[in-house]
């Protein structure tokens, strides 16, 4: 099965959604036969949470995304482990960020045969490839699960306006500290952060930061 069949299996499915048991801090919410998302309820502050999917296939099951911290990793998995015995054979990365992949330790150690899939390209074009699919519903990073794909076209948007910007600012021979001046993505700080100082500084931390240098590695790369 390739990397982008098994990320999007998730989003494939159509079914009524019901939350099918609260343990902790998150909710294990049933898309469809075998396929539970684990949407983290945490609020979001210093530190968030990532949200998980458990594919329950005939033979193993796959998990995609893995938390912040073994501790909830392993209160995931005791909640899987109520709905199968079936072993763990896949744990997709969907991308680094340490609240999606701090709880893969967590699985290594109850399934030392677990193979551990992640991909380089986590960006812009992917988003475009995911959004061509027939998906009726979307289970994002963070939050509740998604039925329209709104929030998808807002993200790729993000990302083509950050890479146009930034491969301007390359062009015009701006270093990376120049580029983080003269980019502007302030209708995207606003749409995804609000007035939530919190959100604001992870969008400041996460976008304009780590993204915003990935997009500029990406603009001045040497063919
Ligand atoms: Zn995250």
């Amino acid at each position: 099965m390739t990397l982008p069949r098994l990320c999007l299996l998730a989003l494939l499915l159509a079914a009524p959604l019901s939350a099918f048991a609260q343990t902790g801090d998150f909710e294990l919410v049933k898309l469809a036969e075998g396929v539970y998302a684990a949407t983290r309820t945490e609020p979001p502050g210093l530190t968030v949470n990532g949200n998980s999917v458990f594919i329950i296939n005939d033979e193993d099951v796959v998990v995609v995304d893995t938390t912040l911290t073994p501790g909830t990793a392993r209160e995931e998995l005791a909640a899987l482990r109520r709905l199968t015995d079936k072993p763990v054979r896949y744990v997709v990365n969907t991308h680094w960020h340490d609240d999606h992949v701090m709880g893969n330790v967590a699985y290594r150690d109850a399934f030392p045969g677990a193979e551990f899939i992640a991909h380089v390209n986590t960006r812009g074009e992917t988003l475009e490839k995911l959004l061509a699919l027939k998906h009726t519903l979307i289970v994002p990073g963070h939050g509740p699960v998604l039925r329209d794909d709104s929030f998808v076209r807002q993200m790729s948007r993000l990302f083509v306006s950050m890479s146009r910007q930034v491969a301007a600012a390359a062009a015009r021979g701006e270093t990376l500290e120049q580029a983080r001046r003269s980019v502007n993505l302030d209708e995207f700080r606003r749409a995804f952060a609000g007035d939530s100082r919190v959100r604001r500084q992870i969008f400041d931390v996460y976008v304009v930061g780590a993204g915003l240098a990935a997009a500029y590695a990406d603009a001045t790369a040497k063919p």
